[in-house]
């Protein structure tokens, strides 16, 4: 192998090291809800509005499309969550129904809202990492 064929491969073996994307790194950041590219620059606005690029590196985000994603997904682990719950408080305490109603609808709720927009980090940074819709244009 000649020199020059040699550093044409590391050339391309950099490039490549430079432009993988870890699909772990990127949800770790989604979960954060930041950029699934540098994990400083925020990803959402206004509760759950995608910004259209990263405030730190400049990382386009118009490409995102959670569409109904970060709902399903919150409603999945919410309803995975308190419907055993409410199974185990029932029989463990039986609890007046107006207290269980009371308890589980706030705890349903709060839940909800904490976890929406941190599933909607984790669509963006996944679609971002598999190049999705456009993720993989620039690169
Ligand atoms: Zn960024």
């Amino acid at each position: 192998m000649s020199d020059s064929s040699a550093a044409v491969l590391a050339d391309v073996n950099e490039h490549d090291v430079e432009d993988q994307r870890s699909t772990k790194q990127a949800l770790l950041r989604g979960w954060r809800c930041r950029c699934p590219k540098c994990g400083e620059g925020k990803v959402l606005h206004s509760y759950l509005k995608v910004n259209d690029s990263c405030s730190s590196c400049g990382q386009d985000l118009t490409h995102a499309r959670a569409d109904d994603g970060p709902a399903y997904l919150t409603i999945l682990l919410v309803g995975h969550v308190m419907a055993p719950l409410m199974h185990v408080v029932y029989f463990a305490w039986r609890p007046e129904p107006l207290v269980t109603f009371t308890v589980f609808s706030l705890g349903c709720l709060l839940s909800s809202l904490y976890l929406l927009p941190k599933m909607k980090g984790i669509v963006i940074a996944y679609q971002w990492a598999r190049r999705m819709h456009g993720f993989g244009k620039e690169a």
